[in-house]
């Protein structure tokens, strides 16, 4: 079942409505089953409840975008490296998205450039942290 939750976290709010699809399966399946065998498995609409979560929580944070799963940027900024990127020389790249120092406009560690910017001034530093999170 994880291999299935990580497929739907990688997919944003598609993986979102999908993850409500399935909790309202196995919804309709519990309520079937208590109806046509008087059976009630409390594990399906755990289940399913699990999957009302995953959806919310893509719905409201799936970005459709990457299809990025965007907690990191609920994660506070670590202020070690914030007086990192304060007291750096600039200019000088950051990966807004993973948080990283890549030496060119291409971060190696995430594999993009679109969350690279490059840190010339104080301007410049605003935003990057403004982006991970921090105002
Ligand atoms: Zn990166």
């Amino acid at each position: 079942m994880s291999a299935l939750v990580d497929a739907l976290l990688s997919s944003g709010r598609t993986g979102g409505v999908i993850s409500l699809l399935i909790a309202a399966g196995l919804f309709g399946f519990t309520a079937f089953d208590y109806v046509a065998n008087n059976g009630f498995f409390i594990v399906v609409p755990a289940i399913g409840l699990v999957f009302v979560i995953i959806g919310g929580l893509l719905l409201v944070h799936g970005n459709p975008q990457s299809g990025e799963f965007r907690q990191a940027q609920a994660v506070p900024l670590d202020p070690d490296f914030q007086d990192r990127l304060r007291n750096m020389e600039r200019p000088y790249f950051v990966c807004t998205r993973c948080r990283s120092l890549p030496d060119q406009q291409f971060c190696d560690a995430c594999g993009g450039n679109i969350d690279v910017l490059e840190i010339r001034d104080d301007e410049d530093l605003r935003l990057a942290l403004a982006s991970m999170g921090q105002t």
